[in-house]
């Protein structure tokens, strides 16, 4: 992924040499009326048309291009005030000029950074009105202003487009971390967190509305001999095939997440437990019945604990506990099966 900082200059060098540009023919048009002298002219090209140039070679060549630029655009704000006493103070231009360069310090999005450039400012106003005199004229004419007018219009809205783009990646890149957070990456399950904030949810729901959710606990059968025996790969091929299993046996409105290492768990929303049953020992018997493309011979079994929502969880923990200890029972009773606590474990049909 590009580095933000490294792409400073290239962001900031299309809009210096607009901005430049386009004022330097507004001080031109100034100078102009006044009928300025050379070293005037001299300066006012320098500055608005071969500047932005010399400041993208600088930062571009230097290791350190996001410091250059910095200081680049420091040095942009000092050159610009430096051609008001050049225009004897005429009003509109000059302000026009502080206001764009104060708005590129801002849209760089650095903190404080156009309280940084102010003292260079300063300096050059002071340093160019002793170098031409102090020359008070601000009246701005009206070629001066329509000279203006390119300026306010075309930087204004090169400045807005920077800035769109800039917060619909933000944006996007948002939605990425949020999606990141609430995704299980391996099984594409909802991750532990969200999963957890969905289930409580339920629970808050069931105590309000007495409206029925099951809890189902899902861990897989000896896992870690399957890690063992054919890697760490194939153990994540039967993670992800769990998961694929799981997502075809729940409603758009159950929440399906990984609680874990090899250990699922599934919110069944609306649900009474004999249905909740059923659906877990379809489960089952997939798992049973799977067949890895790269391994067909792995036989692979799980088992599940299922609890009721009860209004005497007060937490999603006791919920989380009571499918936990379900769970565990089917573990102790021999495995690959379904175990419930108003049901007695029920054995796999052989
Ligand atoms: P039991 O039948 O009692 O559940 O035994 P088990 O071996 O499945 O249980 P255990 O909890 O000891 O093993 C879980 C293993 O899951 C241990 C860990 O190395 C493995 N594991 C956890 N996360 C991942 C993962 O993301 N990928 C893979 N391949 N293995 C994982
Ligand atoms: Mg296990």
């Amino acid at each position: 992924m590009p580095n933000p900082q490294r792409q400073l200059p290239r962001r900031v060098y299309p809009l210096r040499l607009l901005g430049m540009g386009l004022g330097g023919v507004v001080v031109g048009m100034v100078l102009w009326e006044r009928n300025a002298s050379l070293p005037a002219w001299l300066c006012m090209a320098l500055i608005s048309f071969v500047w932005p140039h010399v400041a993208y070679q600088l930062s571009h060549r230097n290791s350190n291009p996001y410091r250059a630029e910095i200081r680049n655009l420091l040095v942009d704000s000092a050159l610009i005030v430096a051609l008001i006493p050049l225009m004897h103070f005429n009003l509109l231009p000059s302000v026009l000029i502080i206001t764009l360069t104060m708005v590129e310090k801002i849209t760089t999005g650095i903190r404080g950074l156009w309280v940084r450039s102010l003292p260079g400012m300063a300096g050059a106003a002071v340093i160019s009105t002793a170098f031409t005199g102090f020359h008070w004229s601000p009246h701005t004419s009206m070629p001066v202003l329509i000279a203006c007018l390119p300026v306010l219009v075309l930087h204004t809205l090169s400045v807005s487009v920077v800035s769109y783009r800039l917060i619909r990646k933000v944006s996007r890149q948002n939605q990425l971390l949020d999606e990141l957070r609430r995704i299980d990456a391996l099984t594409g399950l909802y991750g532990r967190g969200h999963w957890q904030e969905q289930a409580e949810a339920t629970l808050r729901r069931h105590h309000a509305t007495d409206e029925p959710a099951c809890l189902v606990m899902l861990d897989i059968d000896h896992f870690k001999q399957i890690n063992d025996q054919h890697g760490h790969t194939v153990g994540d091929e039967v993670l992800r095939a769990l998961a694929r299993i799981i997502l075809g046996n729940v409603r758009a409105t159950d929440c399906a997440g990984r609680y874990g290492g090899d250990e699922f768990a599934i919110v069944l929303r609306g649900m009474h437990l004999d249905n909740a049953m059923v659906v877990a020992q379809r489960i089952r018997e997939q798992v049973q019945a799977l067949q890895l493309h790269d391994l067909p011979q792995l036989q692979l079994t799980s088992s599940l604990g299922v609890a009721p929502a009860d209004h005497r969880h007060g937490s999603l923990r006791a919920w989380t506990n009571a499918a936990d200890s379900e769970l565990y029972q089917a573990k102790a009773a021999g495995r690959n099966r379904v175990s419930a606590g108003a049901m007695p474990a029920l054995a796999p049909v052989v």
